[in-house]
């Protein structure tokens, strides 16, 4: 019999399980509560949802919960029902994403001494500056909705003073004895924010970041759980944090592909942030240079408050771009050998070189650029620019073994000629240059200049990176070359070159957001010229393609003008924001395994779509198999759905994906929606 006593919950438990399961306790648990319950013959973590009126009807006994867990507070109403929320919507089991809402370890009982660095800067307080007239319009703007929740866009061009603005809002937020929540994306979490966080606000902060050790990611996040520190800044997980009184969230750069998660739950920070602000009543500011056409759109279309702050700070200038047009180049060299004194290397333009030289003569520092995450070879005729592109879908293709070009979002296929099919000029090739190559020729025509490299081979945790920030702060460092990874926030004042060594190679990534990326990508670079200096800061872009969308807006700092472009483009393929895409990713580690499961969800994603007129509209394309076709022997394909109608297409991938039972052995199936690294 029943103890009479007995009462039943619903749990969400962390294991891969869909929905939630019953437990009994003869303990009155409070929604939200963290507990242990068993689950077969193991003990999980489990999060009680919601108290049954009465026994459920069932032939077996109740397992009974374990207990409540002492290490883990109860979450906030709030905050569990925005974890539902994104389990529903990233089809992900609310029982795991609850997991990242908890510090890896047990609190800390004594107070412990580090033995590293400490955590946090110790810098003395600094006054705000006098806030320019643009800076004191947004800010008073934002001010007057503090207290309802919506979606603020900052578009302030690179060194318009962004952070200036955050620093006052989350200022009044503290006065008003609530919390505030800063994202920012990873690699820009350097000691130089954080140490404009702490002049302000001296020890009201803590910070989460992928750089600390458990010991010390436990105490920040109890120390921000507890209120001690009503400020958090994180990296995009730090939104899981419980804070119960929140009274603002800021998102800095949220056009940053950084901020969504390409692992188990693939979410996007800057998506949640704003479902979390939503959830708690509150407003969310959202800043970039570059605001990502989701959230532009969003402003155009009244959904977001746009707050624009046009002009950098104090008078100065933004940088002069040069343009270079490398075919030119090359053309020259062709005729006239050797005119370059010193012969220089087939991707270093006369007019970059003699830049390089005259900055280093005035003491001052340049940086070098190449965005190559390169994994995929994109095919280029160095004769006239000509890139290889799919006819169905307006991406770049993908060279394979030397000779077969694929399109990897439907399959697309062409075999390579060695002449090119617009000029027929024997000119075709794959783009292969890298940050190494780039260093060693620079530093024998500069043998003297000290030189610094930061990509992923290079760079590979937190601390070189802030050791090679710290030596390009304090001059030790006259020429810096890098990948994106050092496009973004880093405000040197010695810094006014900045040379994009091969733009192009941006513009071909396999995706519909490649002139996106690239033309935030030119501007961010851009904008780390001259951010100090009275004279303006000099960019030279060295493309194949000067006349290639991002180019031509990024010269001109016009935003607008590339986002009214790149929208039509958008629109006229009904990629995001118009469409909204979801992906399925298949992998295994056998070829013909991956390929047949793949041909099994094509044909019940068709099968489906007939079956309710709420899908008629959806668009299946391929199954392709991935840009990364294999990554660690696993085998992986993908097929992407678009589809206007948002609600739609969430229930029809719920059904989709169903109980997984169809999922032949051997195989995985995963989904991402709103993908943004589709490699
Ligand atoms: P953004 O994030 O928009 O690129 P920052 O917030 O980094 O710009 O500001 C650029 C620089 O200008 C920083 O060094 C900052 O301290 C400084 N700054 C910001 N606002 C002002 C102001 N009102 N007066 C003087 N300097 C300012
Ligand atoms: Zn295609």
């Amino acid at each position: 019999m029943p103890d009479s006593t007995e009462n039943y919950y619903l749990v969400s438990v962390n294991a891969p399980i869909k929905g939630p399961l019953t437990y009994a306790s003869t303990a009155s648990l409070e929604r939200g509560a963290s507990v242990f319950v068993p689950l077969g013959s193991r003990k999980v973590s489990g999060t009680v949802l919601n108290a049954l009126e009465q026994k459920p009807d069932t032939k077996y006994a109740l397992k009974k919960i374990i207990e409540v867990r002492e290490d883990r507070p109860a979450l906030p109403f709030n905050h569990l029902k925005w974890l539902n929320w994104m389990s529903e919507y990233y089809l992900h089991p609310l029982g795991q994403i609850v997991e990242a809402c908890y510090p890896p370890l047990k609190q800390s009982t004594k107070i412990r001494k580090s033995k590293k660095k400490p955590v946090l800067p110790d810098v003395p307080y600094s006054e705000p500056p006098k806030l320019s007239d643009e800076q004191s319009e947004c800010l008073v703007n934002i001010k007057k909705k503090l207290h309802h929740f919506g979606v603020h866009l900052l578009h302030g061009v690179t060194g318009s003073g962004k952070t200036e603005v955050y620093l006052h809002l989350i200022d009044e937020v503290l006065k008003a004895k609530k919390q505030a929540l800063v994202l920012v994306p990873e690699i820009s979490l350097t000691p130089q924010l954080v140490e404009r966080f702490s002049a302000r606000f001296q020890d009201k902060i803590a910070v989460l970041h992928s750089g600390l050790t458990d010991r010390e990611r436990t105490d920040q996040w109890w120390k921000a759980y507890l209120k001690e520190r009503p400020i958090l800044i994180g990296a995009r997980s730090a939104a899981f944090c419980p804070l119960d009184n929140l009274g603002i969230i800021i998102v800095d750069e949220e056009h940053d592909g950084s901020f969504k998660q390409d692992e188990k739950l693939k979410y996007n920070g800057r998506d949640v942030a704003i479902m979390l602000a939503k959830n708690y009543h509150i407003p969310i500011v959202l800043g970039s240079a570059t605001p990502s056409l989701e959230s532009w759109y969003n402003a155009q279309t009244h959904k977001y408050t746009l707050h624009k702050m046009p002009s950098r700070v104090q008078g100065r200038s933004l940088p002069e771009v040069h343009v270079v047009n490398m075919k030119d180049d090359r053309a020259e060299r062709k005729e006239k050998k050797l005119t370059h004194d010193p012969e220089l290397p087939f991707w270093l333009s006369k007019t970059l070189f003699e830049n390089i030289q005259r900055v280093l003569k005035k003491g001052e520092q340049s940086a070098l650029f190449l965005n190559r995450r390169g994994m995929a070879h994109t095919v280029q005729c160095q004769d006239c620019g000509y890139v290889y592109e799919c006819p169905n879908c307006a991406i770049s293709l993908t060279l394979h073994n030397s000779k077969y070009l694929n399109c990897h979002y439907c399959d697309y296929g062409v075999t390579l000629k060695d002449h090119c099919i617009n000029c027929h000029e024997p000119s075709v090739v794959a783009l292969g240059l890298g940050t190494e190559l780039i260093e060693n020729d620079i530093q024998k025509l500069f043998p003297e200049a000290r030189l610094a490299r930061a990509d992923r081979d290079e760079v590979s945790s937190r601390e070189d990176l802030e050791s090679l920030i710290k030596s390009v702060e304090v001059g030790e460092i006259d020429i810096l070359i890098g990948t994106q990874m050092i496009a973004k926030g880093l405000d040197f004042p010695k810094l006014t070159l900045v040379g994009l060594v091969m733009a192009d190679v941006g513009f071909n990534m396999p995706d519909f957001r490649a002139s996106e990326r690239s033309f935030q990508l030119l501007t961010q670079v851009s904008g780390r010229a001259g951010r100090h200096s009275k004279d303006p800061g000099q960019v030279i872009i060295q493309t194949l393609n000067p006349a290639h969308t991002s180019v031509t807006h990024a010269i001109k700092a016009d935003y607008e003008g590339f986002s009214k472009t790149e929208l039509e483009f958008r629109r006229d393929f009904h990629y995001p924001p118009f469409g909204k895409l979801a992906c399925f990713r298949i992998q295994g580690m056998n070829i013909s395994n991956v390929k047949n499961c793949a041909a099994i969800l094509k044909t019940r994603a068709l099968a489906l779509k007939k079956h309710s007129s709420d899908y008629e509209a959806i668009i299946i394309m391929g199954p392709a198999p991935a840009p990364i076709e294999r990554i660690r022997n696993k085998f992986r394909y993908h097929i992407l759905f678009k589809n206007f109608d948002s609600n739609a297409l969430i229930k029809y991938c719920h059904q989709l994906l169903g109980d997984q039972k169809w999922v032949p052995a051997g195989s995985k199936v995963l989904v991402d929606m709103d993908p943004i690294n589709m490699l």
